[in-house]
């Protein structure tokens, strides 16, 4: 067993196309560790990289005491399975799963009673002996699982292992493949775009974004303490609700959020009061989840807002309000883009076609985020010749937008009507414009699996 870090790694396409940009992370021996983000973030990438199938263009990969860096993947003690594990259509599910121990010459009774012990933990031990077509798409992934580790690989990779299946089978794999983790103890690194696999799954979560770490923790804090704007956007349905905000300052330093139309103020209490209390007039982003508003019977006090009700949805377990409160909504997807003034955009061209990314986030300039690649790299970048500010983002960040909130049945709210919503301000997250957190974000750094999670 081992675990793995990651020392400023970067990778860097065909020389010109950044998609893991600078990545430090930390994956303790036996901890599963599952990477988050949207499609193109980097995280097969990353992952590829940890196995060795894609060379790391800067920085340093260690295994436990070992630099894995350069290592061959073969030389690396690691098993990795895809969406679609294939399978040898002619050997048996149990020969399948055995085959890397044969191959290791192992003794075949030995191998035989190994797969059958990891065939029980998987729940395919009736379905041993069919062959690979016989098999439901779920059995066939779960086959391909054991096969990758029979071995007791010492880091276990998997990339999006259930997105191919119907969701019963993803649920039911899901539980398998948890359970496994756990009775095996190996380091496992996990792929998903999927918040529930990751929230379900997860010893710790790393939400990346565009090449880099958005935020890494329990989902526990992911969850409700995120550290990024982004990050609070890409878990929870619905989304979290983001509403532009002026910080207000009084004579007695009572801070207020001023969304335009209507402020809420913060207790005198609340440590972000006191962080906030020096700056006034500052621009915030205050993140509230759908569940942190409460239908209120009449308007006024330091904690409500107040809008019209524009419709209600029923979504089987909940009813979700759409509340037009005159606030300026962010979208979680473009917070901490650069704003026009500070633009340093690249556009890199890959196969002919004209690519353009958005930089770092404001507070960690273009230049900081390539300083992490070595001078080789940059050499290969050309960075010198990189474009300058040539074009401006024209998404706008901000939209005026509905405040979406959770509420019970039988309200007696009816669409159309005024209403007028208590907030639990202990529930608010504020972040700076950039979309970091003004608060200190906390992460323990979890030793070994303590297996007191699940
Ligand atoms: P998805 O969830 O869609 O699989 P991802 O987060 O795993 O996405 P990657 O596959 O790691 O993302 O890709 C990261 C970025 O690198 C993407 O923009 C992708 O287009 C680019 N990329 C990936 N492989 C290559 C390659 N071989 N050559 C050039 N660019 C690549």
């Amino acid at each position: 067993m081992a675990g793995i870090r990651l020392d400023a790694v970067s990778k860097v396409y065909d020389g010109k196309y950044l998609a893991v940009d600078g990545v430090s992370l930390d994956v303790a021996d036996g901890e599963f560790m599952v990477l988050l983000g949207p499609s193109g973030c980097g995280k097969t990438t990353l992952l590829r990289m940890i196995a060795g199938l894609e060379e790391v263009t800067a920085g340093e990969l260690w295994f436990g005491r070992t630099l894995a860096t350069g290592l061959a993947p073969k030389d690396r003690g690691v098993a990795l399975v895809f969406q679609n594990g294939a399978l040898y259509p002619n050997r048996t599910a149990r020969e399948n799963i055995m085959f890397p121990l044969r191959m290791a010459g192992e003794d075949p009774a030995a191998a035989s009673e190994k797969a059958a012990g990891l065939a029980r933990i998987l729940r395919i031990d009736a379905a041993l002996d069919r062959l690979p077509r016989t098999l439901s798409g779920g059995q066939r992934q779960r086959v391909a699982i054991g096969r990758a580790i029979v071995r007791r690989p010492k880091i276990f990779l998997m990339d999006e292992p259930l997105s191919n299946l119907d969701a019963t089978m993803r649920t039911e794999l899901r539980q398998e493949i948890g359970a496994m983790a756990r009775d095996l103890k190996v380091t496992t690194v996990y792929v998903t775009h999927d918040q529930v696999e990751a929230l379900t799954l997860a010893d710790r979560i790393t939400v990346m974004r565009d090449g880099r770490i958005e935020d890494v923790g329990t989902p526990d804090q992911v969850f409700n303490d995120p550290a990024t704007a982004f990050a609070a956007g890409f878990l929870g349905t619905p989304r979290i609700n983001l509403m532009s905000a002026t910080v207000r300052v009084t004579a007695h330093h009572r801070v207020s959020l001023d969304f335009g139309a209507q402020a809420i103020q913060l207790p005198p209490i609340d440590r972000r009061s006191l962080i906030l209390s020096s700056h006034d007039g500052a621009k915030v982003i205050v993140g509230a989840r759908s569940d942190a508003f409460t239908p209120a019977a009449d308007s006024g006090g330091p904690g409500q807002l107040s809008g019209r009700l524009r419709a209600i949805e029923f979504h089987g377990h909940q009813w979700v309000a759409f509340v037009e409160c005159g606030i300026e909504m962010v979208n979680p997807d473009l917070v901490g883009l650069q704003r026009p003034s500070q633009a340093a955009r690249r556009r890199i061209a890959l196969d002919g076609t004209t690519r353009t990314r958005h930089a770092a986030p404001h507070g960690s300039g273009l230049s900081t985020r390539l300083s992490t690649i070595g001078t080789k790299a940059k050499a290969r970048l050309g960075m010198a010749g990189l474009p300058p500010d040539a074009e401006a983002p024209t998404t706008p960040t901000h939209r005026r937008a509905d405040l979406v909130l959770e509420i019970g049945a039988g309200s007696g709210l009816e669409p159309g009507g005024k209403v007028h919503l208590a907030v639990d301000t202990s529930r608010l997250h504020i972040f700076d414009e950039s979309g970091h957190r003004v608060d200190r974000v906390t992460r323990a750094q979890p030793a070994e699996r303590s297996g007191t999670r699940r």
